[in-house]
């Protein structure tokens, strides 16, 4: 993170009780108490703004864009583009370089089946740089969340490639030692997650792509839990393919964005194919539109990146450096927090590294979901299972942990009502010592 973690919310000016309005859902009373809400990493809460600006768009300029020649549609197009900037801006990217979809999901199963129709000879001679052959190996990391696993376990089994992972340490480090020896010279695509789902931790994007690079390998990076939380600069991180959902920042469900960089996006052949990726169609072929809208066939979710416009224009209005001092603050109280409850063990509890606000965490002898109910019941929304990382959870010998995750317009009472109620979890159950 670009500020430091022992910076203090004196350093930079944040009105969180100005934000908290901004967002009416966090107002709301659960079971008779206040709503804390820590899952944000499942789904984050939407800010008026956001709510505002979709329904605008819809009760205001709605049309389809990119197709009709009236005033409205027009004015449609120019909304939805200016999203696109918008949006590619918040990740330092060009308008050009960001696909809408409809989620990091939709974002993966694009560059996957992208990829198999270029191994299966699509896409011309440009495209042949990306096809799969037998024994080709893809690495992904022992940390997915089965978006970023089972796209690429699809797609070696219909080329016949090999897919490998990189360990993950007891710390919930990656193991880049590992991670040397797995790549290779056989390795095409390296896939891994900015910052996993379950242990918060912000992974060394650097050296991954230095490692990919090494081998010629192509990197996608899932931005979905990083997004949400770190200034995004995906050309800089040096990326060749990245995804990001729109819910999960704030933003409307249903949309979501790919980056690719200009040389991969250009030769990277279709996934969905129809209506609008064409320039001209016969009853035998058709010839398809450059980047981005190559890659968006059909109907785009336009309220929708709307709506991811402004919540991305919302994050830029309150200040990256200013939400990044707050989720700095409120990680510190919750890790420490954490440590701190008898008989929680976090799920990758590294010192010293960069992490977000989020952790996961098993209650000796109290299941996830008796963890939950029991924190429900007290008003605190957390997260509760294998939150689609089975391979993780088996790793640390678990099939499900409590994961509680914060962002920028929860407080720190919220942290310590959460702790506080967590306290009382084993002895309701009887586990205690
Ligand atoms: N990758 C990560 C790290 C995630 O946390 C998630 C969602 O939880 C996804 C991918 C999938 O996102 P979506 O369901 O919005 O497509």
């Amino acid at each position: 993170m670009a500020v430091p973690r022992d910076a203090t919310s004196f350093d930079v000016p944040f009105d969180i009780a100005s934000v908290r309005t901004d967002f009416p859902i966090l107002g709301e009373q659960v079971n008779g108490s206040p709503l804390v809400y820590l899952d944000s990493a499942a789904t984050s809460q939407k800010p008026r703004a956001v709510l505002d600006a979709e329904a605008s768009f819809l009760s205001r300029s709605n049309a389809a864009v990119h197709r009709g020649a009236h005033t409205l549609a027009a004015d449609a197009t120019d909304a939805f583009e200016d999203a696109r900037v918008a949006v590619a801006a918040f990740v330092g990217a060009d308008p050009d370089n960001l696909v809408w979809t409809s989620g990091a999901t939709a974002g993966i199963n694009l560059i996957a089946y992208s990829i198999g129709n270029a191994s299966l000879g699509r896409g011309g001679e440009a495209a042949q740089r990306f096809a799969l052959d037998p024994g080709d190996e893809i690495v992904v990391t022992e940390s997915e969340h089965h978006a970023n696993l089972i796209p690429w376990q699809e797609l070696a089994a219909r080329t016949g490639a090999v897919l490998r992972h990189i360990p993950v340490l007891d710390d919930g480090r990656l193991d880049l030692e590992a991670a040397a020896g797995i790549v290779g010279p056989r390795t095409r695509i390296i896939a891994f997650p900015h910052v996993s789902n379950v242990l918060g931790i912000v992974n060394p994007v650097d050296e991954l792509v230095s490692l990919a690079r090494s081998v010629g390998a192509l990197t996608v990076l899932d931005a979905c839990q990083s997004a949400p939380h770190l200034a995004l600069d995906l050309p800089g991180l040096g990326v060749d393919l990245a995804v990001f959902s729109g819910h999960k920042v704030f933003a409307p469900y249903g949309v979501g964005a790919l980056y690719g960089r200009s040389e991969v996006l250009e030769a990277l052949p279709p996934f969905l194919t129809g209506g609008s990726m064409i320039t001209t169609v016969t009853l035998e072929a058709a010839e398809y539109l450059p980047p981005p809208q190559r890659f968006e066939a059909g109907t785009q979710p336009v309220s929708q990146a709307i709506g991811l416009a402004a919540a991305v224009r919302y994050l830029g209005a309150l200040g990256h450096d200013a939400i990044a001092v707050r989720e700095a603050s409120l990680e510190r109280r919750l890790v420490a927090g954490l440590r701190e409850v008898a008989g929680v063990r976090i799920l990758g509890d590294a010192a010293g590294v960069d992490r977000v606000a989020l952790a996961s965490f098993d209650v000796d002898g109290v299941h996830a979901h008796d963890v939950g109910q029991f924190l429900d019941a007290r008003g605190v929304a957390v997260r509760v299972g294998h939150h689609c990382a089975q391979p993780l959870h088996r790793r640390f010998g678990l099939t499900a942990t409590v994961r509680a995750s914060a962002a920028f317009y929860n407080t720190e009472d919220e942290i310590d009502t959460f702790l506080d109620a967590l306290s009382g979890v084993r002895p309701f159950f009887g586990a205690s010592a």
